[in-house]
C-alpha cells in the first residue's frame, strides 16, 4: 500500500480546454457534454436521490443518475458528486448513492494494487470455469436476439445509446457467464466497445462480481432467471416494448415471457415466435443446472487438490495453500469460502 501523500501541489497552470459541444454525439447518445455539470447532478439531487434507494433497481425508470459518463471521463469530479451526496441530507437515497460512489472508488483500487484482474479471475479457484464459449450464442447476445426481452432489450439499449441501467448490466452479464457458459472477458470486452462511460475498473468489477470471479463476488450459485428478474425490475413491461419494437404489441407483463403466448395472441401482438422474435435460445432451467454442474466441478477440483495438500496457517490469519491447478502457492485471507459453505451448497 502506498502512503497518503500529504500535500498535492496545484499545476501553475491548467492544462486542455473545455469538451466542446460540436461535433455532437449521434442522436440516441443522451450525455451531451455540456450537461454534466451543474445541471444533471443538480436535477438528481433535487428530483431523484431522495427515491434512489427505491428506484435505482427500476430499469424502466430514470431512477438513476447517468453520471456514469461524465464521472469516466474526468467531465465530473468524484469529489462534487460526494459534496453533492452529503449535502442532500443522510437519508436513504443518499447514503445509497454515496455507497456506488465508493464502489466506484473500490475498483479502481482493486484494479490498481491486483491488476492481473485485467487478464484473469481474481480468485484463483475460479480460474478454471470450463467455458462453452459458442460464438454462435455469443452473437445472439451480443445483437439481442436470445430470445429473452430483458436481456435483448437491454443489449439493445446499450447499442443504441451506449448506456445501459446497472440491473440490467447485471441480467444479461449473468445470462452471458451462467446461461450460456461463455467467459465474462468476451462480456467484459464487448461491453468496453459500446459504453460510452466503458470504464476497465468498474467494468472488470461489476463482470467479475457476476461471474462469482472477483472480490465480494456474487456466489457462483446465485443466477439470476431472466424472466423474474423483467417481472421484478420492469413489472409493466414498458422498459422491454421502449428498447424491442417486435413485442411492443404485448401489453403489460406478458411480455416477459412472449413464448407462451397462444398463436392468436402473437397474431393480436403483431408479431410471430420464430419469424419476428427468436425462440429462447437456452432453457433457463436446464441452463441453471449446466452452469451449477460445471461450476461445482470447478470447486470439487480445487477441493480435491487442497485436501491431500498442505495447507499451513499463519498467527496473522493468511494461510498458504499448495494448489497443483496453480503455479505457484496461494495466499488466502481467513478459510477460503468453498471449503465450508459453497461446496455443500454446490
Ligand atoms: C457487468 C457490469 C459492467 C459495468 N461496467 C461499468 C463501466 O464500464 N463503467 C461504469 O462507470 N460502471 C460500470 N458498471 C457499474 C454501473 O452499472 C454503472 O456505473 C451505472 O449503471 C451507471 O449509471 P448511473 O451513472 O446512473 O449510476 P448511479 O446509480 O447514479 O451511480 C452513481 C455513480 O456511481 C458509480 N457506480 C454505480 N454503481 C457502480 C458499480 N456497481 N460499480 C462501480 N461504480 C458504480 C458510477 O460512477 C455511477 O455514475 C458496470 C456494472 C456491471 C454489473
Amino acid at each position: 500500500m502506498r502512503p497518503a501523500p500529504t500535500a498535492l501541489p496545484d499545476p501553475a497552470t491548467w492544462p486542455g480546454e473545455a469538451i466542446p459541444d460540436a461535433p455532437a454525439l449521434p442522436p440516441g447518445v443522451p450525455f451531451p457534454p455540456s450537461e454534466a455539470r451543474p445541471r444533471r447532478l443538480q436535477r438528481f439531487v433535487d428530483e431523484a436521490i431522495a427515491a434512489y434507494d427505491a428506484t435505482r433497481d427500476r430499469v424502466d425508470l430514470d431512477g438513476t443518475s447517468r453520471l456514469s459518463p461524465y464521472l469516466r471521463l474526468g467531465m465530473l469530479a468524484p469529489r462534487a458528486a460526494v459534496v453533492a451526496a452529503l449535502s442532500a441530507g443522510r437519508d436513504a437515497g443518499a447514503a445509497r448513492w454515496l455507497n456506488e460512489l465508493i464502489w466506484r472508488d473500490f475498483y479502481i483500487h482493486i484494479l490498481e494494487h491486483f491488476p492481473h484482474v485485467a487478464r484473469q479471475s481474481f480468485q484463483p479457484a475460479r480460474r478454471d470455469v470450463a467455458w462453452r464459449n459458442d460464438p454462435a450464442e455469443f452473437a445472439a447476445w451480443r445483437d439481442g436476439r436470445t430470445g429473452y426481452p430483458i436481456v435483448d432489450a437491454a443489449m439493445r439499449q446499450m447499442l443504441a445509446g451506449g448506456w445501459m441501467h446497472n440491473r440490467a448490466r447485471m441480467i444479461v452479464a449473468s445470462f452471458l457467464v451462467k446461461d450460456l457458459l461463455i467467459d465474462w472477458r468476451w462480456g467484459e470486452q464487448w461491453f468496453m466497445r459500446c459504453l460510452v462511460d466503458g470504464d476497465p475498473a468498474a467494468n472488470n468489477g461489476g463482470w467479475q462480481w457476476t461471474a462469482g470471479t472477483g472480490t465480494d463476488a456474487a456466489p457462483y450459485f446465485r443466477i439470476f432467471n431472466p424472466v423474474t428478474q423483467g417481472r421484478k425490475f420492469d413489472p409493466d413491461g414498458d422498459y422491454v416494448r421502449r428498447w424491442l419494437p417486435q413485442v411492443a404489441g404485448v401489453p403489460g407483463p406478458a411480455v416477459h415471457e412472449p413464448w407462451r403466448l397462444s398463436a392468436a395472441a402473437q397474431q393480436a401482438a403483431g408479431f410471430v415466435l420464430g419469424r419476428d422474435y427468436p425462440h429462447p435460445i437456452v432453457d433457463h432451467a436446464a441452463a441453471r443446472e449446466r452452469a451449477l454442474a460445471v461450476y461445482g466441478r470447478t470447486v470439487a477440483q480445487v477441493l480435491s487438490v487442497v485436501a491431500h495438500e498442505p495447507l499451513w496457517a499463519l498467527p496473522c490469519g493468511v494461510r498458504i495453500l499448495r494448489c497443483a491447478s496453480l503455479a505457484r502457492p496461494h495466499l488466502r485471507m481467513r478459510t477460503p469460502r468453498f471449503l465450508t459453505t459453497e461446496s455443500s451448497r454446490g
